[in-house]
């Protein structure tokens, strides 16, 4: 099934308590696509770099099957650049800089060959632009499944609401759950949430897992827990890859199948914390992602007899 992804694609500077990196690969849409590509053949991408960004990045992202058609490259000027610092639980960071350069003016153009797309993931990027994406699409995909965060809520919650009511599934964290309705409960968050539009929430936990909520279900999957974790950066676009990744090799977008593909996110969430950056996601063999799994379905099953 076609799969079309858009969001960041950055340059990251890292800082956690094991270490520092200087200005690595990053974004959402790097993470996204890598981490979906795991099961799927071809991930359309469609993002925005500068000049400056390293052309063997852009065929890191070909050899895991990322058609690149869609990515489009402004030789004058900068990519979009982030930097965080992650707090000694590292479940927490402080965002240090913010540079959108070729971000704040960027024109998603949708190549002819993705229009076929079933399956849309939007990461994180300014919500103006991924309504635009939504409204370029001739044909409505099957699935749609937007990821946001706070920098948006703070200088775009108009947009940002316009988006969310278009979107079939919004992925976000426990603290953005809160921001974005002003409740405290995850369980009244997500009823709001779903008042908004979507007809199901995701929210991430971080160490402690992911809720999948729709009017009439809740179902919650663990994080694994770790020896170690070394980077958390892109560990939620990374679960998001997985989820969409999944949901597009079955083909089903059914609240069954997106069980499933939550676990596959988790799994695949759990090996990029284990490393720098994208380190981890850009070797992993399938037998790896299966034995992942198998790991998960051991961890939360059991048998129990109810009297
Ligand atoms: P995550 O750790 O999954 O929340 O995502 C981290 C990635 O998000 C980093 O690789 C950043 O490049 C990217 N990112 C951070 N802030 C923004 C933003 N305002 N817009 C788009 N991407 C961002």
């Amino acid at each position: 099934m076609s799969l079309l992804v858009v969001g960041s694609v950055a340059f990251d500077a890292i800082e956690t308590p094991f270490g520092k990196t200087d200005k690595i690969i990053g974004g959402a849409a790097t993470y996204i696509t890598l981490s979906s590509s795991y099961f799927n053949e071809r991930v359309n991408l469609v993002a925005v770099v500068g000049g400056d960004f390293p052309k063997s990045d852009i065929a890191l992202l070909q050899k895991h099957g990322v058609d690149t058609e869609g990515l489009q490259i402004k030789e004058d000027e900068k990519s979009f650049f982030w930097s965080g610092k992650y707090h000694n639980d590292m479940n927490s960071r402080d965002t240090l800089v913010t540079e959108l350069n070729v971000l704040g003016t960027f024109d998603p153009i949708i190549p002819e060959a993705y229009q076929n797309c079933e399956y849309l993931m939007l990461g994180n990027l300014a919500p103006s632009v991924q309504k635009t994406v939504i409204e370029r699409l001739k044909n409505r995909p099957k699935l749609i499944v937007m990821d946001t965060m706070n920098f948006w809520m703070e200088i775009a919650m108009e947009d940002l609401l316009k988006t969310i009511a278009m979107v079939d599934v919004l992925c976000v964290n426990d603290e953005e759950a809160r921001q974005l309705t002003g409740e405290y409960a995850l369980r009244k968050a997500a009823r709001k949430i779903l008042e908004m539009g979507p007809k199901a929430v995701i929210i991430k936990k971080g160490e402690h897992g992911a809720l999948l909520f729709n009017k009439e279900e809740v179902f919650y999957a663990p994080a694994l827990p770790l020896e170690e974790v070394f980077d958390p950066t892109g560990a939620g676009d990374t679960f998001a890859g997985g989820f969409i990744g999944y949901l597009a090799s079955q083909n089903s977008t059914s609240f069954d199948a997106m069980k499933k593909a939550i676990i596959y996110g988790s799994a695949m969430a759990s090996f990029c914390v284990e490393k720098f950056g994208v380190e981890r996601i850009t070797n992993l063999s399938d037998a790896e992602v299966e034995a992942r799994i198998q790991e998960f379905v051991k961890l939360v099953s059991f048998e129990m007899v109810v009297a």
